[in-house]
C-alpha cells in the first residue's frame, strides 16, 4: 500500500524503519515516536491523531504567510498546468523567473538588482562562495579567497555551507571543515559580554573581524558572512553598534559583505530584510525560506552592480542547478510576495504584532527563575534558559532542559524549538494577538512545569 491513509502507529513504525531524519540521533526514536503532521491551516498544524497544535515556529522559520493560502496554491496550479518545467541549454528563461527577478530587485534593498536562483539556503550560500571567489579571480586576486563567518553561525549543511557556518559539531562530523573558512566570535552579549555594556561589547565583537583580517592579511580575505540575527545559533541579536562597525571594517579592507537573509528576510524582523533593521548594506544577500513561505523549495542570491560588472567581465560562470528558478516555485514566490505586500505583513510585524510579541513574552517569562534573557526582533525571539540568573550560569548540557520545555510546550499544544539552551519562536507574520497570548502563557506554564 502506498496510500496516505494509515494509523498513527503505522506511520510511526514505517517512518522509523525507512526514514533518516535530518539533524536527528536515530536512537531518539527508541524512546519517543516521531510527530506525524498530516495537515495545516493558518497558524495551526494537525497531527495524525487529529490534535490541533499552534505552530510557533512557522515550520522551520519559513511559513511567513501561514498555511493553506489559496493565492499560493492557485499560482502553483496555474503554473504547473501552463509550464511545469523548462531549461535546456541555459540561455532560455521562463516568465516566472523573469518576473520574480524583477520583483526581488524591487523589494530588496536599493542596489541589489541582480538575481541568481537556487533551491535552498545551502545552495544559495554555495553559490555565493563560488561567485565571490570568481569575483576576485577575475580581478587578478585569486588569493583573496578566505570566508570569515562566526561561531554558531548557520548557513546550511552542504559541505561548503557547513564550512561557512560556525557549528563545531557539524565541522567535526565527516571532516566537513574545508580549508579557506575562518570563524570569529559571535556577538552574544548576554553570555559573552561580561561587565561590558551592550554597545561597547558590540564594537568589541565586530573588531574581532578586523583582528582576523589583519591576521590573515586583507589580500587573502574574500568576504565576511553573517546572519542579521543568528537564528539556529539561538536567536542571537547583536547590539546596535555591531553591524555598522562590521560594515566599516569590510569597506576599509575591501572585503565583500554577505548578509544571510534566509531566516530574517521577508518581514520577519519588521523590515523586508534584517539588514534594513540593522542599517547595513550587503554586497550579496542569500534568501530562501520566506521567499516562497516554504510552499515550494526556492532560494535566490541578490547582488549589487559592482559584483555584476565583474561577473560580466569574467565570462562564463560555470555554476547552476537543474532547478535554478523552477517556474512553479517562482510563480509561488511571486504570489507570496504579492500577498505580503497586499496584506502589509511587514508593516504589521514592525508596528503591531512584533512589539506585542516581545512585550508579551517578557511579561510572561522575563522574570522566571529559569529565564536569563528574552531577545530578538519582530517575530523572532529567543528565550535564554539559565540555571542561575545572577551568575548567568547555564545548565549542564546533559540536563536537556530546553528539550524538556519544548516537549512540555508540545504537550500543551504549542510548537517551539529548543536550540542549545534557548527556546526559540518565529510564528507566521499573520499571527493574532490572542495567539501570541496563548504562546506566552503556554511557555510560562511549561517553564513552571520544568522548574
Ligand atoms: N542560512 C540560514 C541563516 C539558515 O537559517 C538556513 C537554514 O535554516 C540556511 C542558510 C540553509 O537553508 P536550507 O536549509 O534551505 O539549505
Amino acid at each position: 500500500m502506498s496510500g496516505m491513509e494509515r494509523t498513527t502507529d503505522e506511520w510511526q513504525r514505517i517512518d522509523v524503519e525507512h526514514h533518516l531524519h535530518p539533524f536527528t540521533d536515530p536512537r531518539y526514536f527508541d524512546k519517543k515516536a516521531p510527530l506525524i503532521v498530516t495537515r495545516a491551516d493558518g497558524m495551526h498544524v494537525w497531527d495524525s491523531s487529529g490534535r490541533q497544535i499552534l505552530d510557533g515556529m512557522a515550520g522551520l522559520w519559513c511559513v511567513n504567510v501561514g498555511y493553506g493560502r489559496k493565492e499560493l496554491i492557485e499560482a502553483a496550479n496555474r503554473q504547473m498546468s501552463t509550464l511545469a518545467y523548462y531549461n535546456v541549454f541555459f540561455q532560455s528563461a521562463t516568465p516566472p523567473q523573469i518576473e520574480l527577478s524583477r520583483l526581488l530587485a524591487e523589494v530588496t534593498p536599493e542596489g541589489l538588482d541582480h538575481i541568481f536562483f537556487a533551491n535552498s539556503g545551502s545552495e544559495a550560500n554555495d553559490t555565493i562562495i563560488r561567485m565571490v571567489r570568481h569575483f576576485w579571480e577575475v580581478q587578478g586576486q585569486p588569493d583573496k579567497h578566505v570566508f570569515i563567518g562566526r561561531k554558531l553561525g548557520y548557513h546550511g549543511s552542504t559541505v561548503a555551507a557547513t564550512s561557512l557556518g560556525g557549528m563545531q559539531n557539524m565541522h567535526a562530523m565527516g571532516r566537513s571543515l574545508l580549508p579557506g573558512f575562518e570563524h570569529i566570535m559571535h556577538p552574544h552579549w548576554y553570555l559573552e559580554g561580561g561587565d561590558m555594556d551592550p554597545d561597547e561589547f558590540g564594537l568589541k565583537a565586530a573588531r574581532a573581524l578586523e583582528d582576523k583580517i589583519l591576521e590573515l592579511g586583507a589580500d587573502n580575505v574574500a568576504a565576511f558572512i553573517g546572519e542579521p540575527i543568528q537564528g539556529a545559533g539561538g536567536v542571537i541579536d547583536a547590539p546596535r553598534t555591531y553591524w555598522p562597525e562590521i560594515e566599516r571594517i569590510c569597506r576599509k579592507y575591501d572585503v565583500l559583505l554577505v548578509v544571510d537573509e534566509v531566516i530574517c528576510g521577508f518581514g520577519r524582523t519588521g523590515e523586508w530584510f534584517g539588514c534594513q533593521t540593522y542599517g547595513v548594506m550587503p554586497d550579496l544577500m542569500p534568501m530562501a525560506k520566506g521567499l516562497s513561505s516554504g510552499y515550494l523549495p526556492i532560494a535566490a542570491v541578490a547582488y549589487n552592480e559592482r559584483v555584476h560588472k565583474v561577473l560580466k567581465d569574467g565570462g562564463l560562470f560555470s555554476h547552476g542547478y537543474t532547478y535554478s528558478g523552477h517556474p512553479v516555485a517562482c510563480a509561488v514566490a511571486i504570489a507570496n510576495i504579492d500577498l505580503i505586500r497586499r496584506d502589509k505583513l511587514v508593516e504589521r510585524v514592525r508596528d503591531d504584532v512584533g512589539p506585542y510579541f516581545h512585550d508579551r513574552l517578557k511579561a510572561a517569562v522575563g522574570d522566571h527563575p529559569l529565564v536569563g534573557e528574552v531577545r530578538g526582533k519582530g517575530l523572532l525571539a529567543g528565550v535564554q534558559l539559565v540555571k542561575d540568573r545572577d551568575s548567568r550560569t547555564l545548565f549542564d548540557t546533559a540536563d536537556n532542559v530546553a528539550m524538556r520545555v519544548r516537549d512540555l510546550c508540545l504537550e500543551r499544544g504549542l510548537i517551539m524549538r529548543a536550540v542549545g539552551q534557548s527556546m526559540v519562536a518565529s510564528p507566521a507574520l499573520i499571527v493574532k494577538r490572542a495567539q501570541i497570548d496563548e504562546m506566552a502563557d503556554i511557555l510560562a506554564d511549561s517553564l513552571n512545569a520544568a522548574a
